[in-house]
């Protein structure tokens, strides 16, 4: 449709005021914690945002707050100049040092006093960001220091970095460094949800947050919580309006930038070296990791005088907190088995103190860990903790040894179940693959129920967990031989709702095969893949006979999954549970499912997307009846979308099918489509 001039005017306008208004909120909230609208009306903005740029691509421009969920993977990334090089710091080992250092500047300038400015040495990832007339334009990596790697869509996606900056007077060009970091909190739910799907785990949040930033599908990056402090800045024609570094740090805060709160002026260095060893033991209560302190001279007019040697200014200095080592004598190592059936071997220690915590274990992560350090049983090592990590062991005494120390063997069975330890090639980890390994068991049974999976309701983790310490359930197809009075006797578990989670584990019996094969928790297999699975081989029984050839002729299917199919059913133990599931009459697939032709498909390549609330069916299922039928379920309306099918309360999807003219089904109509 065309829009007369003015309109289209009009538009534009209020494109440009909302890009302001979402951004200012998001300073407010994000920067300043304080914000001033609710989350629905800021959602509101939003979504009008996104549907003005969706009906007018034209506008659509890089500072919009909609471009920050990333966007297609790039191969790799291209390499840019950074407008000043980014030089690194010397560094301090001691106080003395740091009474050299201001020594020197206090002989250079001839000034008796020297005011420093003293900040935390985030341990993250340097980021330099470059705005034009206060867009950001470009962010990079610290690379060598002149060259980066152009990361702009990874880095937009972290709500901390303005698009925009706010003030009447900004300057034209502006470069600011910043450290990208992952909070603690946030790390360890990565890895843990890491730990649960199977993947290797981040050493650290610093590598955690590197590993993020420096993605090549920025959408990955946006699913990741990273945050950014901001510690200095390169103006072209601003800078002689500033006199000390604090101004302008107060000046960055006030146009849009994170500074870290901690930051203080110091008016002599006995003051900073003061501050520094507060912060030595304090460090621990913040939410993300510092491995250091950085001493600044606070007035720029000296920084000028003092200028820079090749590799760094003279102004500056980081003075690093000392690394926590004691040394322990190995009194044992041990194998854990995780829950995802991962062997680990643990040194027990004899007990010391490390960053005031006592710590007896260390992790020696894998066989070829304890293999390249050569740590032996009865031996002095050194042990370190620092921040987030887990101790470990940095090396050993090899002068204490008696000639008494014993190899350690790893072991070929789980010392848990006895099962056969397989290791892969890929990864140095070494893995039960017993189904009904008691170490596993628990979090195998939580995923055999998990909505995506049978979705047999009323089965949490706290009734798992009894079952499982009671012994009424060795395996998931004990569940389907439960009987009521079993049930019964758990905590908090009455007459009638013994009879609700017996009702719920009976309809799980009807699930379609590929639930069933999400539901085994077969490694790297998710919801997708299972799906995939189960169009190509109609029933579990199909999979005795099945080759690694067969597999990789599937195009989702890499060899690391056919490498994990094949040995899950490979094991004896997993079909002797498979027949008991089969015996419970759980389907396994077979027949029935061969009876749905392709032409019998009748909602066949029809991509829905599904809004509100619908009265008969919850999200699952009407995504199972759909893809049963042969069509697809997406998460957000595009062109290519075929129905939007609406609930009660639709969010913004709805206006956006309206725009877009995507027929809309109410839940009556969706329910005849699928019933024809
Ligand atoms: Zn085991």
């Amino acid at each position: 449709m065309d829009y007369p001039k003015q309109e289209k005017e009009k538009i534009r306008k209020r494109i440009e005021e909302l890009k302001k208004e979402i951004e200012y909120h998001n300073y407010r909230y994000y920067i300043l914690n304080e914000p001033i609208i609710t989350d629905a009306e800021y959602d509101r903005l939003l979504s009008e945002l996104i549907n003005l740029e969706n009906r007018f691509p034209e506008y659509l421009s890089l500072d919009s707050p909609t471009q920050r969920v990333g966007i297609e993977p790039v191969s790799e990334f291209s390499t840019v100049e950074h407008l000043t090089p980014m030089l690194s710091l010397s560094n301090a080992f001691s106080d003395e040092e740091l009474l050299a250092f201001d020594q020197r500047i206090k002989k250079m300038s001839g000034i008796e006093k020297i005011e420093y400015i003293v900040e935390l040495k985030i341990d993250g990832l340097a980021v330099a960001l470059v705005y034009e007339g206060g867009i950001l334009i470009r962010g990079a990596t610290r690379g060598d220091g002149v060259t980066g790697e152009e990361i702009t869509n990874n880095l937009k996606t972290i709500k901390t970095i303005p698009l925009r900056l706010w003030s009447e007077n900004l300057p034209d060009l502006l470069e600011v460094y910043g450290e990208v970091y992952m909070r603690k909190s946030d790390f360890r739910r990565l890895n843990k949800e890491r730990e649960n799907q199977g993947e290797s785990l981040f050493a650290n949040p610093r590598n955690a947050a590197a590993g993020s930033v420096r993605q090549l599908d920025s959408r990955i990056t946006a699913q990741r919580k990273l945050d950014i402090f901001i510690y200095r800045a390169i103006f072209t024609n601003m800078e002689k309006k500033f006199t000390t570094h604090q101004e302008v740090l107060n000046y960055l805060l006030k146009i849009g930038f994170k500074i870290n709160p901690h930051t203080r002026v110091c008016k002599d260095i006995k003051e900073a070296i003061e501050y520094y060893h507060q912060w030595i033991e304090k460090k621990e209560e913040l939410d993300y990791e510092v491995d250091g302190m950085v001493i600044k001279v606070n007035s720029l007019a000296l920084r000028r005088e003092l200028g820079f040697t090749t590799r760094s200014p003279r102004w500056a200095i980081a003075y690093k907190f000392p690394a926590q080592q004691v040394t322990s004598i190995v009194k044992d190592i041990v194998v854990q088995v995780g829950r995802t059936g991962a062997l680990t071997p643990v040194a027990i220690l004899e007990p010391i103190q490390i960053s005031g915590s006592i710590v007896k274990r260390a992790t020696l992560h894998n066989e070829d860990e304890i293999r390249r350090k050569d740590i032996r049983i009865g031996d002095t090592v050194i042990v370190q903790k620092a921040g987030e990590v887990i101790p470990e062991i940095v090396k050993v005494i090899k002068e204490k040894r008696t000639g008494q120390e014993k190899v350690f063997i790893f072991p070929e069975h789980c010392p848990v179940c006895g099962g056969k330890v397989f290791r892969s090639k890929e990864e140095a980890v070494a893995r039960c693959i017993n189904l009904s390994c008691p170490a596993q068991l628990k979090e195998s049974i939580g995923h055999f129920a998990s909505r995506d999976a049978m979705d047999i309701e009323g089965l949490g983790p706290a009734v798992i967990e009894q079952m499982v310490d009671k012994g009424l359930v060795k395996n998931i197809s004990d569940l389907y031989f439960l009987k009521k009075e079993e049930i019964q006797i758990l905590e908090r578990m009455a007459e009638k709702s013994a009879l609700n989670l017996l009702q719920s584990i009976e309809e799980s019996k009807k699930r379609p095969l590929s639930r069933l094969i999400y539901g085994l928790g077969i490694r790297f297999i998710g919801v997708h893949l299972s799906e995939v699975l189960s169009k190509h081989f109609s029933s579990i029984d199909h999979f005795r006979k099945i080759t690694k050839d067969d597999l990789l002729k599937i195009k989702e299917i890499g060899p690391k999954s056919a490498e994990s199919i094949l040995l899950f059913f490979q094991e004896k133990d997993n079909w002797w549970i498979i027949n008991r599931l089969r015996e419970a009459g759980v389907n396994l697939g077979g027949e029935e499912k061969e009876k749905i032709k392709e032409k019998d498909l009748p909602l066949k390549g029809k991509q829905f997307v599904l809004t509100g609330t619908l009265q008969e069916f919850d999200r699952n299922k009407a995504k199972e009846i759909i893809t049963r039928l042969g069509g697809r379920v997406t998460g957000s309306v595009s062109k290519k979308t075929d129905y939007l099918v609406v609930g009660e309360d639709p969010g913004s999807k709805y206006q956006k099918a309206i725009d877009l003219n995507i027929p809309i089904l109410k839940e009556k109509d969706f329910k005849e489509m699928i019933n024809r």
